[in-house]
């Protein structure tokens, strides 16, 4: 499928494209819900929202078609609050977010790269979004 990130960008530059995609796989604590992704990018969000504080969630956004779910769909849980646009499913046995679908980017799928396998977190470039702030800070996020 085509890469819409290899593109040649505005300014007539090549925009920057990473290695080969990447196969990760992740879940819940228990391993009640797994699930398997495809990576373009180690790229992040972290939010300052009042529910991703809490869950300490560290966002890494995947078009759907790159989100299979492997097991898990019986356990899975939904709290919605708020707009109830985000969908924070969670499995209903240990109780780990592990992805959802976020209020940004209701069509594709959120993973708390904390729940992949064999990952290291600290491998991802981080980019802060302003939950507190979210109207004011939606435009910017959604032009990444
Ligand atoms: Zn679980």
């Amino acid at each position: 499928m085509d890469d819409p990130r290899a593109r040649v960008g505005e300014a007539g530059r090549v925009m920057s494209t990473s290695s080969a995609p990447e196969i990760v796989e992740g879940g819940c604590h228990c391993g009640a819900v797994r699930f398997r992704a495809k990576i373009s990018k180690r790229e992040a969000v972290r939010c300052n929202c009042s529910i991703c504080t809490k869950k300490g969630f560290l966002h890494l956004i995947v078009p759907e078609d790159d989100f299979e779910l492997l097991r898990g769909a019986d356990v899975i849980t939904t709290y919605t609050f708020g707009t109830h646009t985000a969908k924070h499913h969670f499995c209903e046995t240990c109780g780990i977010h592990s992805f959802y679908r976020p209020r940004s980017h209701p069509d594709q799928v959120d993973i708390n790269v904390y729940c992949l396998d064999d990952v290291d977190p600290s491998s991802f470039d981080v980019t802060l979004f302003d939950g507190q702030d979210w109207e004011g800070s939606i435009d910017e996020l959604l032009k990444r």
